[in-house]
């Protein structure tokens, strides 16, 4: 039976992640920190499961790192621990770069000092953000890096770090991911933050919605397909860069039409640039405007990744469309709020 050690597995891809390898077949090994005893909320469903196991260990805390890879002698490392939250990086850059950068530098030296560098395969969490604001629209592995915030930054480093110790003989995947959502997506994220808030709009039980630049266009999939993603990527002879992502973008403007309109909901926009407003087309109450504190400085408007490497080696595709994913989040949080 493979073993598997998944940092971040209380998160959102962590947990989808956890469910897929023990569906696989996988023992699994799930660290969780100690901040996390009460937000089981994602993994309850496992939980009792045999094959599941909870480790406690934290990236900031190299002791602890060494002791979750000590006990768990993993086939398979899924790196997905993080502060991962972009905007919240400029206000937490050191924290950020503790857990994001030398996270990384720490999980791999615990693997050396063990000398499990030709046993275990480590599969790391990157993002689609390192490509920053670079000038090409379509973004793909051999995209130069640009990042230009806290969280961009330390998932740069792990990037080069990563391809420095895989050049070293390491087996270690890099997974650079576009934006992927669901329905345990936390609501400090924009995409939650707007369906969540249409519902309670919708019940009465929310004033308005407030938002950074709706024009910006973004490649949002869904977390079940990039974790299968992960999986593809593991199981290959060769560590590689891979790029996940749909290929297709989607406004946040198109993004707040499509979940209003689920709840029976038209908006209307009048206005422009941070005057832009939207009223309910039925009554006229204001139901979104602009607050700039949400706008992220020197963001890419329209990036979008190619996934092509990834289907030509992995045989990966996305299988769930941006409808789908609102559908999803909106029945939940209608179950929730
Ligand atoms: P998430 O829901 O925010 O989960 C992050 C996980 O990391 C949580 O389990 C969290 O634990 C854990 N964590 C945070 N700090 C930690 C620390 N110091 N030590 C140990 N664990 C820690 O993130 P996600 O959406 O699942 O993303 C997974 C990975 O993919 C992250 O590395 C993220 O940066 C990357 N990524 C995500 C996206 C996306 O759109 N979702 C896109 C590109 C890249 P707690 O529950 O205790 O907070």
């Amino acid at each position: 039976m493979k073993k598997a050690l998944i940092t971040g597995v209380t998160g959102q891809d962590g947990s989808y992640l956890a469910e897929l390898l023990l569906e696989k077949g996988y023992e699994v090994y799930g660290m969780v920190r100690m901040s996390s005893l009460d937000s089981f909320s994602r993994i309850k469903n496992i939980l009792k499961n045999n094959n599941f196991h909870i480790l406690y260990g934290d990236m900031t805390d190299e002791s602890s790192l060494y002791r979750a890879v000590q006990t768990s002698t993993p086939d398979e490392i899924y790196n997905l621990a993080a502060q991962s939250h972009v905007g919240l990086s400029s206000n937490f850059s050191e924290y950020t770069a503790n857990v994001n950068a030398l996270g990384v530098l720490r999980l791999i030296n615990v693997v050396n000092t063990l000398g499990l560098q030709n046993k275990i395969k480590i599969y790391q969490a990157l993002t689609s953000d390192i490509f920053g604001n670079i000038e090409d629209d379509v973004l793909n592995e051999e995209t130069q890096i640009k990042p230009i915030n806290p969280y961009s930054c330390a998932k740069a480093y792990a990037f080069l770090l990563t391809k420095n110790y895989r050049e070293q003989g390491m087996y270690i995947v890099n997974g650079i991911a576009f934006a992927h959502e669901s329905e345990r997506r936390p609501e400090k994220f924009v995409t939650r933050k707007i369906t969540k808030a249409a519902v309670r709009i919708k019940q009465g039980k929310q004033d308005k919605l407030s938002l950074g630049n709706i024009n910006v266009r973004r490649d949002w999939g869904h977390a079940k397909d990039f974790v299968r993603g992960m999986y593809l990527a593991m199981q290959q002879a060769k560590p590689d860069d891979y790029v996940f992502a749909t290929g297709i973008t989607t406004s946040l403007k198109e993004f707040c039409i499509k979940v209003f309109s689920k709840l029976g909901m038209d908006l209307e926009f009048k206005g422009e640039g941070n005057d832009i407003k939207a009223y309910d087309a039925k009554t006229g109450k204001l139901i979104i405007d602009i607050d700039p504190q949400f706008t992220r400085k020197n963001e890419k408007l329209n990036p979008i990744g190619d996934y092509s490497k990834a289907e030509k080696i992995l045989g990966w595709k996305p299988h769930y469309t941006i409808d789908d994913i609102i559908d999803e989040m909106v029945k939940r949080d209608l179950l929730e709020e």
